[in-house]
């Protein structure tokens, strides 16, 4: 496995191996690697010649109150974990890297909206649902994917389940800007009790953990009602918020029921065919999201 630190070392190796004809997948991620970044890269591995998994905590899609700084940093263990799963390629750029000074000219690089000057933003999408509650987040998010596609210059790009709302925005812009890459969006991976794993859930103390369970729990709940003929979107929501509220300490950001491709709040079940519910609690200090997709047609 090579560990590349900078992108004049990227553009070196990644032509050189699709110059042998060699399939290039890529993971992109911010590292503290569990079993959901784990199954990625080896859906990844399986599916390509080469695997390619980036390291980057990306302060652009930090809020000014978020937690950046600090986020979880783990690279020898990541190290260790990338080498098991097989990759080839760990890029790991530092900050300056991928943001340079000429990258943040006349910027403050303390607020995720006067990062930088040049982002990307898909519109409508990114304000919804989670946008709403971290204004400036998706542009982070797609600015930086943005670069790393630019970087890698993958076939096939690996994203999770798990940020729903990240996969479709990513999606859309890969559309958009016709970026040459496959998307193939994998399987949430959950602990034993059903929490989705997430790098975040390492701030949980023991208690707020077992709370935490309730998201998902409350998710199935409402998919099953919906299969025993439960057609009201507000209804179910109202059950899954009174079910957080009673069995964790939670805060409640949103609990939403949206078309899965367009994020637009759905009024009927029957009329849609892919229908996402999202959830994003406060429990404590850490913000935790999860979701659940189910076919209303
Ligand atoms: P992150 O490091 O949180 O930016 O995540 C990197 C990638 O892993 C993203 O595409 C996430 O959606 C995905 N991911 C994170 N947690 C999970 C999970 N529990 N199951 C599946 N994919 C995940």
């Amino acid at each position: 496995m090579r560990i590349i630190r900078t992108i004049r070392q990227m553009r070196k190796e990644i032509p050189a191996l699709r110059n042998k004809g060699q399939t290039i997948g890529f993971v992109p991620t911010m590292g503290a690697f569990h079993e959901g970044h784990l199954s990625l890269a080896r859906k990844c591995r399986r599916e390509n010649d080469i695997c390619v998994v980036s390291i980057f905590v990306n302060p652009a899609q930090f809020g000014p109150r978020e937690d950046c700084k600090k986020y979880p940093r783990q690279e020898k263990q990541d190290i260790r974990l990338a080498k098991k799963e097989n990759v080839d390629i760990i890029f790991y750029p530092s900050e300056k890297e991928m943001y340079p000074a000429s990258f943040l000219t006349h910027s403050r690089k303390t607020s995720v909206s006067t990062f930088g000057l040049t982002r990307v933003h898909i519109a409508r999408l990114s304000n919804k649902l989670c946008g709403e509650f971290r204004p400036g987040h998706f542009d982070g998010v797609t600015t930086v994917v943005a670069k790393l596609l630019n970087i890698v210059r993958p076939d096939v790009l690996y994203l999770g389940q798990k940020d729903a709302q990240q996969a479709v925005i990513l999606r859309q812009m890969i559309a958009d800007l016709n970026f040459p890459v496959r998307v193939k969006i994998c399987a949430t991976v959950r602990e034993p009790g059903g929490l989705a794993m997430s790098s975040r859930n390492a701030f949980l103390t023991p208690q707020q953990r077992k709370e935490a369970a309730v998201l998902y729990a409350s998710l199935k709940e409402a998919r099953q009602k919906i299969r025993a003929g439960e057609q009201n979107p507000g209804k179910l929501l109202r059950q899954i918020k009174q079910r957080i509220i009673r069995r964790s300490s939670a805060q409640i950001d949103y609990a939403a029921c949206v078309d899965a491709d367009s994020l637009d709040p759905i009024k009927d079940i029957r009329s849609h065919k892919r229908i996402l519910f999202a959830l994003a609690v406060r429990l404590g200090g850490t913000r935790l999201i999860d979701n659940i997709v189910v076919s209303g047609k």
